[in-house]
């Protein structure tokens, strides 16, 4: 069960993120004034054109083309927004929702490709790890410094005195086990598939 109330095409998209599960009880979604307070504050839009206040604008006039914009996918969930907006709004969350209505409805699939391998972590590990994609990004933005703090974690972790980052036995067993019978690993997979076809 992903959703709240599978009909969600007979509602428009206000009421459709309002109505989901990660919604906020509170989200003031209804409440922006258009300050631009969000996409001022927003790393995503500093570097790509996407722009949070656009997609809560549109989303408030149910333009489904906001389903089609590509930068909506430069967001990467810092909550900076959230936290800056005067009316609880959350361009955070509605991007969230909006995303994953637009996964639901068949598309874009191939966008989370990249990502799919923190998902697996969570069945390696039992936490969610970088995906390994990222790893050049990570060494190009900081060097050395990341190689070593890659190379030498557990012994930094052990210094600190702080207990092995991967969960082990049946603690791991069990996380597993809810990932499988949650549905998550098969619908990881079946992302994999349709990002892939
Ligand atoms: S900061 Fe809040 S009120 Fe201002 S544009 Fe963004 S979502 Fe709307
Ligand atoms: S959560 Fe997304 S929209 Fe909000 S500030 Fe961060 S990158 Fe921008």
């Amino acid at each position: 069960m992903l959703k709240k109330g599978m009909d969600r095409r007979s509602q428009n998209m206000v009421e459709e993120i309002k109505s989901d599960y990660k919604a906020s009880a509170d989200l003031g979604l209804k409440r922006c004034m258009q300050c631009g307070l969000c996409t001022s504050n927003c790393p995503a839009a500093k570097h790509s054109n996407y722009d949070p206040r656009e997609m809560v604008k549109m989303v408030l006039d149910d333009d489904q083309e906001i389903k089609e914009n590509p930068d909506i996918w430069n967001c990467f969930y810092c909550y900076t927004c959230q936290s800056n907006c005067p009316v609880n709004n959350s361009a955070c969350q509605v991007n969230q929702i909006l995303r994953e209505t637009i996964l639901l409805e068949g598309g874009n699939n191939e966008r989370i490709v990249e990502f799919l391998s923190y998902g697996y972590s969570y069945m390696d590990f039992g936490v969610g790890a970088i995906p390994s994609d990222f790893f050049d990004a990570l060494v190009k933005d900081f060097g050395d410094h990341y190689i070593q703090l890659k190379i030498n974690l557990e012994d930094i972790r052990e210094e600190l005195g702080l207990v092995d980052y991967n969960l082990k036995g049946e603690s791991l067993d069990e996380i597993r086990n809810i990932l499988i019978e949650s549905g998550f690993k098969k619908r990881l997979e079946t992302f994999q598939k349709q990002g892939e076809s």
